[in-house]
Protein backbone atom coordinates (compact mmCIF):
# COMPACT_ATOMS: atom_id res chain seq x y z
CA UNK A 1 0.00 0.00 0.00
CA UNK A 2 1.13 3.10 -0.60
CA UNK A 3 0.74 6.98 0.06
CA UNK A 4 1.88 10.60 0.81
CA UNK A 5 1.35 10.34 4.45
CA UNK A 6 1.34 7.34 6.41
CA UNK A 7 0.27 8.31 10.05
CA UNK A 8 0.10 5.83 12.97
CA UNK A 9 -2.47 6.52 15.68
CA UNK A 10 -6.36 8.17 14.98
CA UNK A 11 -6.23 10.16 18.48
CA UNK A 12 -6.09 14.16 18.28
CA UNK A 13 -2.42 14.02 17.07
CA UNK A 14 -2.99 11.83 14.31
CA UNK A 15 -6.12 12.87 12.67
CA UNK A 16 -5.10 16.52 13.18
CA UNK A 17 -2.05 15.56 10.95
CA UNK A 18 -3.85 13.44 8.12
CA UNK A 19 -6.98 16.33 7.67
CA UNK A 20 -4.07 18.97 7.44
CA UNK A 21 -2.20 16.60 4.88
CA UNK A 22 -5.49 15.75 2.76
CA UNK A 23 -7.07 19.11 2.81
CA UNK A 24 -3.65 20.08 1.08
CA UNK A 25 -4.34 17.52 -1.49
CA UNK A 26 -1.67 14.89 -0.15
CA UNK A 27 -3.25 11.30 0.24
CA UNK A 28 -3.25 10.16 3.50
CA UNK A 29 -3.61 6.44 5.53
CA UNK A 30 -4.21 6.28 8.95
CA UNK A 31 -3.50 3.09 11.32
CA UNK A 32 -4.88 2.42 14.35
CA UNK A 33 -4.43 -0.71 16.39
CA UNK A 34 -8.29 -0.30 18.00
CA UNK A 35 -11.73 -0.37 16.66
CA UNK A 36 -12.14 3.11 16.72
CA UNK A 37 -10.92 6.55 16.66
CA UNK A 38 -9.86 8.41 19.88
CA UNK A 39 -7.68 7.30 22.08
CA UNK A 40 -6.90 9.01 24.77
CA UNK A 41 -8.12 11.94 23.52
CA UNK A 42 -11.76 11.33 23.97
CA UNK A 43 -11.90 11.32 27.85
CA UNK A 44 -9.99 14.66 27.54
CA UNK A 45 -12.62 17.65 28.62
CA UNK A 46 -10.85 20.28 27.59
CA UNK A 47 -8.25 22.22 25.59
CA UNK A 48 -5.76 24.80 26.37
CA UNK A 49 -6.16 27.92 23.99
CA UNK A 50 -5.01 31.52 25.01
CA UNK A 51 -6.70 34.35 22.60
CA UNK A 52 -9.21 32.42 20.98
CA UNK A 53 -12.69 34.31 19.97
CA UNK A 54 -14.62 32.39 23.12
CA UNK A 55 -12.36 34.13 25.53
CA UNK A 56 -12.62 37.39 23.66
CA UNK A 57 -16.83 36.98 24.02
CA UNK A 58 -15.85 36.45 27.96
CA UNK A 59 -13.62 39.46 28.61
CA UNK A 60 -10.96 37.09 29.59
CA UNK A 61 -7.31 38.27 28.55
CA UNK A 62 -4.41 36.08 28.66
CA UNK A 63 -1.80 36.70 26.09
CA UNK A 64 0.54 34.51 24.33
CA UNK A 65 3.38 35.92 26.00
CA UNK A 66 1.86 35.69 29.64
CA UNK A 67 1.04 32.44 29.11
CA UNK A 68 4.58 31.27 26.90
CA UNK A 69 6.73 33.14 30.26
CA UNK A 70 4.71 31.70 32.75
CA UNK A 71 4.99 28.11 31.25
CA UNK A 72 8.63 28.49 31.02
CA UNK A 73 9.19 29.75 34.43
CA UNK A 74 7.36 26.72 35.77
CA UNK A 75 9.21 24.49 33.42
CA UNK A 76 12.65 25.82 35.20
CA UNK A 77 13.40 26.65 31.12
CA UNK A 78 14.02 22.88 30.54
CA UNK A 79 10.99 22.82 28.23
CA UNK A 80 11.65 23.19 24.54
CA UNK A 81 10.94 27.01 24.37
CA UNK A 82 10.77 27.26 20.18
CA UNK A 83 8.23 24.06 20.78
CA UNK A 84 6.12 26.25 23.45
CA UNK A 85 6.06 29.11 21.68
CA UNK A 86 4.86 27.25 18.71
CA UNK A 87 2.20 25.43 20.19
CA UNK A 88 1.05 28.72 22.35
CA UNK A 89 1.01 30.99 19.48
CA UNK A 90 -0.96 28.45 17.10
CA UNK A 91 -3.50 26.91 19.74
CA UNK A 92 -6.49 30.19 19.23
CA UNK A 93 -6.01 29.13 15.59
CA UNK A 94 -6.37 25.46 16.53
CA UNK A 95 -9.79 26.20 18.48
CA UNK A 96 -11.15 28.23 15.14
CA UNK A 97 -9.51 25.34 12.85
CA UNK A 98 -11.52 22.61 15.17
CA UNK A 99 -14.63 24.92 15.33
CA UNK A 100 -14.79 25.44 11.83
CA UNK A 101 -14.52 21.54 11.44
CA UNK A 102 -17.34 20.46 13.75
CA UNK A 103 -16.03 20.06 17.04
CA UNK A 104 -18.74 21.78 19.94
CA UNK A 105 -16.93 23.87 22.48
CA UNK A 106 -18.91 25.35 25.30
CA UNK A 107 -17.06 27.79 26.98
CA UNK A 108 -13.54 28.64 28.00
CA UNK A 109 -13.39 27.31 32.02
CA UNK A 110 -11.42 27.09 35.45
CA UNK A 111 -11.30 23.77 36.23
CA UNK A 112 -10.52 24.70 40.11
CA UNK A 113 -10.36 28.30 42.08
CA UNK A 114 -8.67 30.33 40.92
CA UNK A 115 -7.32 28.65 37.61
CA UNK A 116 -6.60 30.88 34.84
CA UNK A 117 -9.68 30.10 31.74
CA UNK A 118 -7.53 28.65 29.17
CA UNK A 119 -9.77 25.07 29.62
CA UNK A 120 -11.88 25.30 26.36
CA UNK A 121 -14.66 22.55 27.10
CA UNK A 122 -16.64 20.91 24.77
CA UNK A 123 -19.71 18.79 24.34
CA UNK A 124 -19.19 15.26 24.08
CA UNK A 125 -15.81 16.20 25.48
CA UNK A 126 -12.87 14.94 23.71
CA UNK A 127 -14.99 12.84 21.28
CA UNK A 128 -16.28 16.40 19.84
CA UNK A 129 -13.20 16.12 18.30
CA UNK A 130 -11.53 13.26 16.88
CA UNK A 131 -15.70 12.40 15.69
CA UNK A 132 -15.88 15.94 13.64
CA UNK A 133 -11.98 15.03 12.65
CA UNK A 134 -12.86 11.65 12.02
CA UNK A 135 -16.32 12.48 9.28
CA UNK A 136 -13.89 15.47 7.47
CA UNK A 137 -10.83 12.17 7.18
CA UNK A 138 -13.71 10.21 5.51
CA UNK A 139 -14.97 13.07 3.65
CA UNK A 140 -11.97 13.66 1.71
CA UNK A 141 -11.11 10.00 1.47
CA UNK A 142 -8.43 9.06 3.63
CA UNK A 143 -8.80 5.56 4.76
CA UNK A 144 -8.66 4.61 8.56
CA UNK A 145 -7.48 0.98 8.90
CA UNK A 146 -8.43 -0.16 11.81
CA UNK A 147 -6.85 -3.16 13.73
CA UNK A 148 -3.68 -2.65 12.05
CA UNK A 149 -0.70 -2.15 14.83
CA UNK A 150 2.64 -0.74 13.14
CA UNK A 151 5.32 -2.62 13.90
CA UNK A 152 8.59 -0.86 12.63
CA UNK A 153 9.36 1.81 10.30
CA UNK A 154 11.01 1.71 6.98
CA UNK A 155 14.17 3.09 6.40
CA UNK A 156 15.70 4.07 2.77
CA UNK A 157 19.05 5.68 2.01
CA UNK A 158 18.54 7.68 6.00
CA UNK A 159 15.12 8.44 5.45
CA UNK A 160 11.93 7.64 6.67
CA UNK A 161 9.96 5.30 3.58
CA UNK A 162 6.94 3.82 5.00
CA UNK A 163 5.77 1.19 8.24
CA UNK A 164 5.11 -2.52 8.59
CA UNK A 165 2.48 -3.44 10.35
CA UNK A 166 0.38 -6.22 11.40
CA UNK A 167 -3.29 -6.33 10.08
CA UNK A 168 -6.24 -7.65 12.41
CA UNK A 169 -5.57 -10.98 10.92
CA UNK A 170 -2.19 -11.24 12.28
CA UNK A 171 -0.29 -11.03 8.64
CA UNK A 172 2.22 -8.82 7.36
CA UNK A 173 1.33 -5.77 5.61
CA UNK A 174 4.01 -2.93 4.17
CA UNK A 175 3.00 0.84 3.95
CA UNK A 176 5.40 2.68 1.61
CA UNK A 177 5.27 6.83 2.54
CA UNK A 178 7.22 9.57 1.59
CA UNK A 179 6.97 10.78 5.22
CA UNK A 180 5.60 9.29 8.36
CA UNK A 181 3.84 11.07 11.39
CA UNK A 182 4.01 8.95 15.17
CA UNK A 183 1.03 9.81 16.63
CA UNK A 184 0.33 6.54 18.82
CA UNK A 185 0.05 8.39 22.08
CA UNK A 186 2.96 7.50 24.46
CA UNK A 187 3.38 4.16 26.57
CA UNK A 188 1.11 4.03 29.87
CA UNK A 189 0.15 0.79 29.60
CA UNK A 190 3.62 -0.49 29.36
CA UNK A 191 4.83 -1.83 32.64
CA UNK A 192 8.59 -2.12 31.67
CA UNK A 193 8.92 1.36 30.35
CA UNK A 194 6.75 2.94 33.20
CA UNK A 195 8.72 1.27 35.90
CA UNK A 196 12.49 2.25 33.69
CA UNK A 197 11.40 5.35 32.50
CA UNK A 198 8.65 7.14 35.41
CA UNK A 199 9.09 7.70 39.24
CA UNK A 200 5.61 6.48 39.02
CA UNK A 201 6.53 2.93 38.86
CA UNK A 202 4.88 -0.25 38.43
CA UNK A 203 1.79 0.00 40.76
CA UNK A 204 0.33 3.14 39.16
CA UNK A 205 -0.27 0.94 36.01
CA UNK A 206 -3.93 -0.04 37.27
CA UNK A 207 -4.74 3.77 37.94
CA UNK A 208 -3.78 4.88 34.42
CA UNK A 209 -6.88 6.44 33.30
CA UNK A 210 -8.34 6.39 29.77
CA UNK A 211 -5.37 4.78 28.45
CA UNK A 212 -5.31 1.60 26.82
CA UNK A 213 -3.08 0.00 24.20
CA UNK A 214 -0.48 2.81 24.61
CA UNK A 215 2.41 0.30 24.84
CA UNK A 216 5.18 2.42 23.55
CA UNK A 217 4.85 1.11 20.15
CA UNK A 218 5.61 4.39 18.23
CA UNK A 219 8.45 5.28 20.83
CA UNK A 220 10.29 2.41 20.49
CA UNK A 221 10.18 2.22 16.46
CA UNK A 222 11.25 5.61 16.51
CA UNK A 223 14.40 4.76 19.37
CA UNK A 224 14.97 2.09 16.85
CA UNK A 225 15.34 4.23 14.15
CA UNK A 226 17.62 6.55 15.83
CA UNK A 227 15.60 9.02 17.09
CA UNK A 228 16.71 11.11 20.69
CA UNK A 229 15.17 10.53 23.45
CA UNK A 230 12.94 13.57 25.62
CA UNK A 231 10.98 13.94 28.23
CA UNK A 232 10.74 10.03 28.85
CA UNK A 233 10.41 10.61 32.95
CA UNK A 234 7.05 12.98 32.63
CA UNK A 235 3.96 11.51 33.28
CA UNK A 236 0.22 13.49 33.46
CA UNK A 237 -0.65 13.31 37.25
CA UNK A 238 -4.23 13.05 37.75
CA UNK A 239 -6.21 13.72 40.74
CA UNK A 240 -5.95 10.89 43.78
CA UNK A 241 -7.46 8.21 43.41
CA UNK A 242 -9.45 5.26 45.54
CA UNK A 243 -9.31 1.68 45.04
CA UNK A 244 -12.68 1.00 44.37
CA UNK A 245 -14.70 -2.45 44.70
CA UNK A 246 -13.84 -5.48 42.58
CA UNK A 247 -18.20 -5.40 42.10
CA UNK A 248 -18.12 -1.52 41.70
CA UNK A 249 -15.31 -1.68 38.33
CA UNK A 250 -17.84 -4.56 36.94
CA UNK A 251 -20.86 -2.78 37.62
CA UNK A 252 -19.16 0.77 37.19
CA UNK A 253 -22.15 2.73 35.14
CA UNK A 254 -25.03 1.41 37.61
CA UNK A 255 -22.53 3.05 40.48
CA UNK A 256 -21.22 5.77 38.62
CA UNK A 257 -22.56 8.57 41.41
CA UNK A 258 -20.77 6.78 44.38
CA UNK A 259 -17.84 7.03 42.08
CA UNK A 260 -18.30 10.37 41.43
CA UNK A 261 -18.92 11.74 45.40
CA UNK A 262 -16.03 9.76 46.74
CA UNK A 263 -14.07 10.89 44.31
CA UNK A 264 -14.88 14.36 45.35
CA UNK A 265 -14.85 13.66 48.77
CA UNK A 266 -11.04 12.61 48.39
CA UNK A 267 -10.37 15.97 46.65
CA UNK A 268 -11.36 18.27 49.40
CA UNK A 269 -9.24 20.33 51.38
CA UNK A 270 -9.71 19.09 54.67
CA UNK A 271 -6.81 17.58 56.67
CA UNK A 272 -4.12 15.13 54.23
CA UNK A 273 -1.55 12.99 55.78
CA UNK A 274 1.04 10.79 54.33
CA UNK A 275 1.43 6.67 55.70
CA UNK A 276 3.30 7.59 58.83
CA UNK A 277 0.83 9.81 59.49
CA UNK A 278 2.45 13.14 59.11
CA UNK A 279 1.10 16.24 57.38
CA UNK A 280 3.11 16.47 54.23
CA UNK A 281 1.17 19.16 51.91
CA UNK A 282 -1.03 22.81 51.49
CA UNK A 283 -4.13 20.89 51.39
CA UNK A 284 -5.52 23.86 49.21
CA UNK A 285 -2.90 23.70 46.21
CA UNK A 286 -5.63 22.67 44.04
CA UNK A 287 -3.17 21.91 40.92
CA UNK A 288 -3.29 18.05 40.63
CA UNK A 289 -0.20 17.87 38.96
CA UNK A 290 1.09 19.19 42.47
CA UNK A 291 -1.24 16.65 44.63
CA UNK A 292 0.32 14.12 42.04
CA UNK A 293 4.65 15.47 42.30
CA UNK A 294 4.19 15.42 46.54
CA UNK A 295 2.32 12.31 46.79
CA UNK A 296 5.28 10.68 44.42
CA UNK A 297 7.74 11.52 47.39
CA UNK A 298 5.48 10.01 50.11
CA UNK A 299 6.06 6.36 51.57
CA UNK A 300 4.21 4.21 49.10
CA UNK A 301 3.06 7.12 47.26
CA UNK A 302 -0.32 7.38 49.04
CA UNK A 303 -2.61 10.08 51.25
CA UNK A 304 -5.50 10.05 53.51
CA UNK A 305 -7.72 12.36 53.77
CA UNK A 306 -9.20 12.67 56.82
CA UNK A 307 -11.96 14.60 58.52
CA UNK A 308 -14.62 14.52 61.66
CA UNK A 309 -18.28 14.31 62.02
CA UNK A 310 -18.74 18.08 61.66
CA UNK A 311 -17.24 18.08 58.06
CA UNK A 312 -18.74 15.06 57.54
CA UNK A 313 -22.14 17.12 58.13
CA UNK A 314 -21.22 20.11 55.94
CA UNK A 315 -20.15 18.26 53.00
CA UNK A 316 -23.65 16.50 53.49
CA UNK A 317 -25.94 19.38 54.23
CA UNK A 318 -23.48 22.87 52.80
CA UNK A 319 -21.96 20.79 49.86
CA UNK A 320 -18.58 20.23 49.03
CA UNK A 321 -15.75 23.10 49.19
CA UNK A 322 -13.86 22.56 46.03
CA UNK A 323 -15.73 21.00 42.71
CA UNK A 324 -14.71 18.09 40.76
CA UNK A 325 -14.83 19.58 37.37
CA UNK A 326 -18.25 19.54 35.48
CA UNK A 327 -19.37 16.25 37.50
CA UNK A 328 -19.21 17.53 40.93
CA UNK A 329 -19.16 21.24 41.07
CA UNK A 330 -18.36 23.12 44.04
CA UNK A 331 -21.36 22.61 46.52
CA UNK A 332 -22.43 19.86 45.49
CA UNK A 333 -23.94 18.11 48.75
CA UNK A 334 -22.93 14.78 48.96
CA UNK A 335 -25.97 12.49 49.97
CA UNK A 336 -24.50 10.41 52.33
CA UNK A 337 -20.67 10.49 53.21
CA UNK A 338 -21.10 6.86 54.60
CA UNK A 339 -22.81 5.29 52.43
CA UNK A 340 -20.39 6.70 49.54
CA UNK A 341 -17.66 5.23 51.02
CA UNK A 342 -19.28 1.78 51.64
CA UNK A 343 -20.75 1.80 47.90
CA UNK A 344 -17.54 1.92 46.20
CA UNK A 345 -14.30 1.16 48.50
CA UNK A 346 -13.26 -1.94 50.44
CA UNK A 347 -12.91 -1.51 54.18
CA UNK A 348 -9.25 -1.62 54.43
CA UNK A 349 -9.26 1.54 52.18
CA UNK A 350 -11.31 3.54 53.97
CA UNK A 351 -12.18 3.78 57.65
CA UNK A 352 -14.49 5.41 60.51
CA UNK A 353 -13.80 5.23 64.37
CA UNK A 354 -14.74 6.55 67.30
CA UNK A 355 -11.63 7.49 67.99
CA UNK A 356 -7.79 8.86 66.75
CA UNK A 357 -6.20 5.77 68.50
CA UNK A 358 -8.73 3.41 66.31
CA UNK A 359 -7.92 5.28 63.04
CA UNK A 360 -4.08 5.51 63.40
CA UNK A 361 -4.20 1.55 64.09
CA UNK A 362 -6.38 0.28 61.07
CA UNK A 363 -4.76 2.64 58.63
CA UNK A 364 -1.28 1.56 60.07
CA UNK A 365 0.44 4.41 61.56
CA UNK A 366 2.20 5.62 64.54
CA UNK A 367 -1.05 6.83 67.16
CA UNK A 368 1.51 9.31 68.51
CA UNK A 369 2.98 10.96 65.36
CA UNK A 370 -0.73 11.45 63.91
CA UNK A 371 -2.04 12.68 67.38
CA UNK A 372 0.88 15.25 67.01
CA UNK A 373 -0.02 16.29 63.59
CA UNK A 374 -4.01 16.64 64.56
CA UNK A 375 -3.30 18.50 67.35
CA UNK A 376 -0.80 21.49 65.29
CA UNK A 377 -3.71 21.01 62.74
CA UNK A 378 -6.46 21.82 65.50
CA UNK A 379 -4.10 24.28 67.14
CA UNK A 380 -3.49 26.64 63.19
CA UNK A 381 -7.02 26.06 62.80
CA UNK A 382 -7.85 28.14 65.80
CA UNK A 383 -5.24 30.39 65.65
CA UNK A 384 -6.37 30.84 61.89
CA UNK A 385 -3.06 30.56 60.52
CA UNK A 386 -1.32 27.46 59.35
CA UNK A 387 2.43 28.19 60.40
CA UNK A 388 3.60 24.80 58.92
CA UNK A 389 2.14 25.41 55.09
CA UNK A 390 0.48 28.38 54.96
CA UNK A 391 -2.83 27.18 54.09
CA UNK A 392 -5.80 28.96 53.05
CA UNK A 393 -7.74 29.96 56.67
CA UNK A 394 -11.30 29.88 54.90
CA UNK A 395 -10.84 26.08 54.55
CA UNK A 396 -8.95 25.56 58.14
CA UNK A 397 -11.66 23.25 59.67
CA UNK A 398 -10.60 21.45 62.33
CA UNK A 399 -10.31 17.31 63.28
CA UNK A 400 -11.75 17.05 66.60
CA UNK A 401 -15.33 15.70 66.80
CA UNK A 402 -15.76 11.79 66.68
CA UNK A 403 -16.73 9.96 65.04
CA UNK A 404 -13.56 10.23 62.56
CA UNK A 405 -12.93 9.38 59.36
CA UNK A 406 -10.61 8.98 56.84
CA UNK A 407 -9.66 6.97 53.36
CA UNK A 408 -6.52 6.13 51.53
CA UNK A 409 -6.12 7.86 48.11
CA UNK A 410 -3.75 6.66 45.32
CA UNK A 411 -1.29 8.29 42.92
CA UNK A 412 -2.86 8.12 39.51
CA UNK A 413 -2.13 9.25 36.02
CA UNK A 414 -3.63 10.09 32.59
CA UNK A 415 -0.35 9.33 30.46
CA UNK A 416 2.84 9.85 29.69
CA UNK A 417 4.10 12.72 27.79
CA UNK A 418 7.67 12.04 26.43
CA UNK A 419 9.39 10.14 24.86
CA UNK A 420 10.48 11.16 21.13
CA UNK A 421 12.68 14.07 21.35
CA UNK A 422 10.77 16.19 18.27
CA UNK A 423 12.37 20.42 17.43
CA UNK A 424 9.52 22.95 17.29
CA UNK A 425 8.83 22.01 13.47
CA UNK A 426 7.90 18.22 15.07
CA UNK A 427 11.16 16.89 13.00
CA UNK A 428 12.49 13.68 14.81
CA UNK A 429 16.21 14.71 15.85
CA UNK A 430 18.65 12.12 15.89
CA UNK A 431 20.38 10.54 18.74
CA UNK A 432 23.45 11.05 17.06
CA UNK A 433 23.50 14.74 16.17
CA UNK A 434 26.35 16.57 17.57
CA UNK A 435 24.43 19.52 17.10
CA UNK A 436 20.81 18.41 18.45
CA UNK A 437 19.67 19.89 14.97
CA UNK A 438 19.89 16.78 12.45
CA UNK A 439 16.84 15.42 11.97
CA UNK A 440 15.38 11.69 10.49
CA UNK A 441 14.58 13.04 7.22
CA UNK A 442 10.58 12.25 6.53
CA UNK A 443 9.75 11.44 10.38
CA UNK A 444 7.52 13.29 12.48
CA UNK A 445 6.07 13.08 16.44
CA UNK A 446 3.30 14.47 17.32
CA UNK A 447 0.86 14.11 20.84
CA UNK A 448 2.29 12.04 23.88
CA UNK A 449 4.74 10.33 21.93
CA UNK A 450 6.80 13.09 21.83
CA UNK A 451 8.75 15.21 24.55
CA UNK A 452 9.71 18.48 24.97
CA UNK A 453 7.06 20.46 26.77
CA UNK A 454 7.34 19.80 30.14
CA UNK A 455 10.99 19.83 31.40
CA UNK A 456 10.62 17.37 34.73
CA UNK A 457 6.85 17.79 35.52
CA UNK A 458 3.71 18.24 33.96
CA UNK A 459 1.45 21.96 34.48
CA UNK A 460 -1.62 21.91 35.89
CA UNK A 461 -1.80 25.40 36.96
CA UNK A 462 -1.00 27.89 34.35
CA UNK A 463 -1.74 26.13 30.94
CA UNK A 464 -4.94 24.12 31.73
CA UNK A 465 -5.78 22.13 28.68
CA UNK A 466 -2.36 21.92 27.15
CA UNK A 467 -1.78 18.03 26.62
CA UNK A 468 -4.70 17.84 24.30
CA UNK A 469 -3.49 21.16 22.80
CA UNK A 470 -0.30 19.77 22.63
CA UNK A 471 -1.64 17.02 20.86
CA UNK A 472 -4.28 18.61 18.17
CA UNK A 473 -1.82 21.55 17.16
CA UNK A 474 1.44 19.50 17.23
CA UNK A 475 -0.21 17.01 14.87
CA UNK A 476 -1.41 20.38 13.08
CA UNK A 477 1.81 21.50 12.49
CA UNK A 478 3.30 17.43 11.38
CA UNK A 479 0.48 17.71 8.88
CA UNK A 480 2.46 21.20 7.44
CA UNK A 481 6.05 20.34 8.10
CA UNK A 482 5.22 16.40 6.17
CA UNK A 483 3.73 18.92 3.42
CA UNK A 484 6.36 20.94 3.47
CA UNK A 485 8.69 18.04 3.18
CA UNK A 486 7.30 16.56 0.43
CA UNK A 487 7.33 19.89 -1.97
CA UNK A 488 3.66 20.29 -1.30
C1 LIG B 1 -9.26 10.56 31.62
C2 LIG B 1 -8.45 11.58 30.86
C3 LIG B 1 -8.77 12.93 30.96
C4 LIG B 1 -8.00 13.86 30.28
N1 LIG B 1 -8.36 15.18 30.35
C5 LIG B 1 -7.66 16.09 29.66
C6 LIG B 1 -8.09 17.44 29.60
O1 LIG B 1 -9.16 17.80 30.10
N2 LIG B 1 -7.30 18.32 28.94
C7 LIG B 1 -6.13 17.95 28.33
O2 LIG B 1 -5.42 18.81 27.79
N3 LIG B 1 -5.74 16.66 28.32
C8 LIG B 1 -6.47 15.73 28.94
N4 LIG B 1 -6.10 14.42 28.90
C9 LIG B 1 -4.89 14.06 28.12
C10 LIG B 1 -5.18 14.06 26.61
O3 LIG B 1 -6.36 13.34 26.39
C11 LIG B 1 -4.00 13.43 25.85
O4 LIG B 1 -2.83 14.13 26.16
C12 LIG B 1 -4.20 13.50 24.34
O5 LIG B 1 -5.51 13.13 23.98
C13 LIG B 1 -3.21 12.60 23.63
O6 LIG B 1 -3.52 12.54 22.27
P1 LIG B 1 -2.69 11.60 21.29
O7 LIG B 1 -3.28 11.77 19.95
O8 LIG B 1 -1.25 11.83 21.49
O9 LIG B 1 -2.96 10.11 21.82
P2 LIG B 1 -4.30 9.26 21.80
O10 LIG B 1 -5.51 10.09 21.72
O11 LIG B 1 -4.21 8.30 22.92
O12 LIG B 1 -4.21 8.45 20.41
C14 LIG B 1 -3.24 7.48 20.18
C15 LIG B 1 -3.81 6.41 19.25
O13 LIG B 1 -2.73 5.59 18.77
C16 LIG B 1 -3.19 4.25 18.70
N5 LIG B 1 -2.04 3.36 18.68
C17 LIG B 1 -1.22 3.03 19.71
N6 LIG B 1 -0.25 2.20 19.28
C18 LIG B 1 -0.46 2.01 17.95
C19 LIG B 1 0.21 1.25 16.95
N7 LIG B 1 1.30 0.53 17.20
N8 LIG B 1 -0.29 1.28 15.69
C20 LIG B 1 -1.41 1.99 15.39
N9 LIG B 1 -2.07 2.72 16.32
C21 LIG B 1 -1.60 2.74 17.57
C22 LIG B 1 -4.10 4.13 19.90
O14 LIG B 1 -4.99 3.05 19.74
C23 LIG B 1 -4.80 5.49 19.92
O15 LIG B 1 -6.01 5.46 19.19
C24 LIG B 1 -6.88 13.45 29.51
C25 LIG B 1 -6.58 12.10 29.38
C26 LIG B 1 -7.37 11.16 30.02
C27 LIG B 1 -7.05 9.71 29.82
Amino acid sequence: MNCDLLVIGAGGAGLAAAVTAAEAGSSAIILDRLRVTGGATVFAKGIFAVGSKFQKELGIDISADEAFLQHMFYTHYLANARLVRAIIDKSADTIHWLDERGTEFIKPAELYPGAPRTWHTMKREGKSITKALEKIAKELGVPIHFRTRAKKLIMKDGRVAGVTAEDKDGNQVEYTAKAVVIASGGFANNEEMMEKYTQAGKHTIEMAFGQVAKEGDGVLMAWEAGAAKEGTSVIQRGLAGVMKKKEVLKEAPKKSQFDKHITAILKQPTFWVNANGERFFNECEFSFAHIGNAMSKQPGQVLFNMFDDDYRKYMEEQGTDVGLGVFAPKGTKIPSVVEAIQASIDKDEAWVCNSLEELAEKAGMDYETLKENVDEYNASCDKGHDDLFAKNPEYMKPVRTPPFYAIKGHPTHVGTLGGIKINHTTEVIREDSATGLDVIPGLYAAGNVAGGMYGDTYDASHTLGLTLAFAVNSGRIAGESALKYMGK
